[in-house]
């Protein structure tokens, strides 16, 4: 992998590489499951062991001549014929491991600049390939003063076995991948886990974010930030340790701030190393350094620093190396600035477009592996800076539905072709001003080779697309959608349903307003609609609380027949008895269904024959939790997928009245926008209205074939 001195230079030409396990033609999947043997089964025989470092050697040495990637290969050769391949690590001086869902690959490039300006000579994936093979790949070289690793989550427990880590650098915790990892607190549980297997490493945690600084646990440092807040959406603020609300005196984004738990005491820690980030310059510890570019996230800038000094090494910052690719560089095409960016998550697309400006934006959207199977937390960023809006990629449509909704999108249009939707991008960009390339984890090489090679010349056709949309004044009393506790139960994309009703009623010229109804909130008795998504079981267990204190307003709502959506932990609750980590616990009883454990998660795209709208719905399901019903009637029957247990053999979600329980995510409603029309139709029932005028959805039609 080479020594850290070319890092910078070739980081460029890695990106290619690092794609090697990630692009549609090889899916991740199968780099993931058939994944090396692990380090420490059965030793191999003495010669095939003599062998792994001169075969892995040979094979990146040929695969360099023929100009191909070499970041994972010769590391997955080498670990075959030496499955304790990784505990070659162990010859390195000094030994940094840095894991976490966010910020992993421009900490560990930090970090590697950081110790060859300290004149140590160092090793890494700094590339990125973070499983074993990548790994393996990197302990190719000869031993060196320090190793720097970026490492997978799910992978850092049998790493740290292998490498026997001096200092574990844990960058944040969001929402990420949810169809392969799960949710953030089975991903925090796995990392503490891991930690607990190297009690000598030194834990370096971002003591911002709540549930990386409940890592804590033996030797532990904490860094934290100090910068102007940014619009991001939060990824849980219950306590870690007790799951009651944390109280915030400030926020830098997202759930990261200064926090505090009253029922427990867990609270935000002091500073071991501390930075300051302002639109003026950046100060670590009280030191001026070289101010931030835009392309460079303090957190990394902060952690890479901290790691420095938590190993008593010096720091010398002359400048800031150039960013990894893909994370915010930015070249010029004929006048104007284009800026690349990866949007992986909620967190991370929201910080990126709140950062780079730009007065036009193309977003490439996939769904593989490594992208997340599930899109609909595309509806979960903060879309605000956004104004006109191209998409192209596998998931282009879904992206022009999720900006459809946003009001303030002025345009919108999605291509089949990324070049045409890049050319059509940059002629809408004003001179002078800047395109911003949004790229998914995998669309990233694509953005980049956009950015290398613009392409010229007229675009072709967009295959759909919206201008701006009517809303024909109309007077009435808004409808009122009551959002209900978004922050609980909003770790699925499930609050776009809210967006969705509102949108489509003022296309119509009905006004609406979205009620984000809160834990301490009475019961949102007056709402026309009632809407409750997906968490995660932290997240349920206090949404619980809540609930339990409107149960007599919410049994009234039902008996009125105001339409209700619950979606999948929404649904859950809303049951006759559920488990939440572990524990049995008694619902609502509002819908007969009981939920438990099932033996396994299920997880994947579902299509199900809808009773009610008498049409085939699609959306997107990912619960531990398995419903059978007792009562009522199923929302519908599975034609593909799971629904309430496995295989489809308790059919799909539930209905009782007017209240609609479903697993399906999508948003569903923005997926099967019949569904939306049907509920809008119950409203205008009780509102004595004539028949809701149709809207066109060709663009949802066409997203739905796929
Ligand atoms: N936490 C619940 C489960 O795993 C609900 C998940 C969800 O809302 N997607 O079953």
């Amino acid at each position: 992998m080479g020594d850290i001195a070319e890092a910078n230079g070739a980081a460029r030409t890695r990106l290619r590489e690092v794609s090697v396990c990630r692009t549609p033609r090889r899916p991740y999947k199968r780099c993931v499951q058939k994944s090396i043997p692990r380090h420490d089964e059965a030793p191999a025989a003495a010669p095939a062991r003599l062998l792994a470092r001169p075969a892995g050697l040979l094979l990146r040495r040929a695969l360099h001549l023929a100009g191909r990637a070499a970041t994972s290969l010769p590391g997955r050769v080498s670990l075959r014929l030496d499955p304790g391949f990784l505990a070659r690590a162990r010859s390195h001086q000094r030994r940094i491991v840095v894991t976490g869902t966010n910020g992993k690959t421009s900490t560990v490039a930090l970090i590697g600049y950081l110790l060859g300006q300290a004149g140590l000579r160092t090793v890494g994936n700094l590339g990125g390939a973070n499983l074993p093979q990548g790994i393996a790949t990197a302990l190719l070289d000869k031993p060196a003063d320090a190793l720097v690793l970026e490492v997978d989550e799910l992978t850092l427990a049998r790493v740290i076995d292998a490498i026997a880590p001096d200092l574990v650098l844990v960058t944040g915790l969001f929402r990420d991948q949810m169809d392969r990892h799960g949710e953030v607190r089975s991903v925090r549980d796995r990392i503490a886990d891991a930690l607990d297997r190297a009690p000598d490493a030194l834990r370096l945690l971002n003591g911002d974010d709540p549930l990386t600084a409940s890592l804590a646990g033996g030797r532990t440092r904490f860094f934290r930030l100090e910068q102007p807040p940014l619009d991001v959406p939060a990824d849980g603020t219950d306590c870690p340790v007790c799951g009651a609300a944390l109280d915030y005196t400030s926020r830098i984004y997202a759930q990261l701030g200064e926090y505090h738990c009253a029922a427990c005491g867990f609270a935000a820690p002091a500073a071991d190393f501390a930075a300051t980030a302002t639109p003026e310059g950046f100060a670590f510890e009280g030191e001026t350094l070289p101010p931030l570019p835009r392309a460079l996230h303090p957190y990394s800038a902060l952690g890479a620093l901290a790691a420095m000094r938590a190993l008593d090494l010096p720091v010398r910052v002359p400048e800031w190396p150039r960013p990894v690719p893909g994370r915010g560089d930015e070249v010029r095409v004929d006048g104007r600035d284009v800026v690349v960016v990866l949007g992986k998550n909620p967190a991370s697309t929201s910080w990126n477009l709140a950062r780079h400006a730009a007065s036009t934006h193309l977003f490439l959207a996939a769904d593989e592996i490594a992208d997340g199977r599930d899109v609909s937390w595309f509806f979960d960023v903060t879309m605000t800076p956004v104004r006109h809006a191209f998409t192209a990629g596998p998931r282009a449509r879904d992206m022009l539905v999720r900006l459809r909704y946003e009001r303030h999108v002025e345009s919108g249009a999605a291509y089949a072709d990324a070049e045409d939707a890049f050319r059509a991008a940059l002629a809408a960009t004003p001179e002078g001003g800047r395109l911003a390339l949004v790229a998914t984890y995998t669309q990233l090489p694509a953005a980049l080779a956009l950015m290398r090679q613009p392409p010229r010349g007229k675009p072709g056709p967009a295959i759909a697309g919206f201008g701006p949309r009517v809303h024909p004044p109309r007077v009435d009393a808004p409808v009122r959608i009551a959002l209900c506790l978004p922050d609980q139960l909003g770790t699925y994309g499930d609050s776009g349903n809210g967006r969705v009703l509102v949108e489509r009623l003022a296309w119509r010229g009905i006004p609406a307003e979205l009620h984000r109804i809160l834990p301490g909130d009475p019961a949102p008795r007056d709402a026309d609609i009632l809407l409750l998504g997906g968490g995660e079981d932290r997240g349920q267990r206090r949404a619980m609380e809540a609930l339990g204190g409107w149960r007599p307003d919410l049994a009234a709502m039902q008996e009125d027949g105001v339409p209700a959506l619950l979606v999948c932990g929404g649904l859950q609750l809303y049951g006759e008895s559920l488990t939440l980590e572990g524990q049995e616990v008694a619902g609502l009883g509002l819908l007969p269904l009981v939920t438990a454990p099932g033996d396994r998660r299920l997880v994947g795209h579902i299509r199900i024959a809808c009773a009610l709208t008498g049409t085939t719905l699609r959306g997107f399901e990912n619960h531990g939790g398995h419903s059978r019903r007792l009562g009522g009637v199923a929302f519908g029957t599975v034609l593909s997928g799971n629904g309430n247990a496995a295989d489809g053999r308790e059919g799909e979600g539930i209905v009782v009245s007017r209240t609609i329980g479903t697993y399906l995510h999508g948003p569903v409603l923005a997926r099967n926008p019949e569904l939306a029309d049907l509920m809008l139709g119950w409203v205008a029932e009780r509102r004595g209205w004539s028949k809701l005028a149709p809207l066109d959805d060709s663009t949802e039609a066409a997203m739905r074939a796929r």
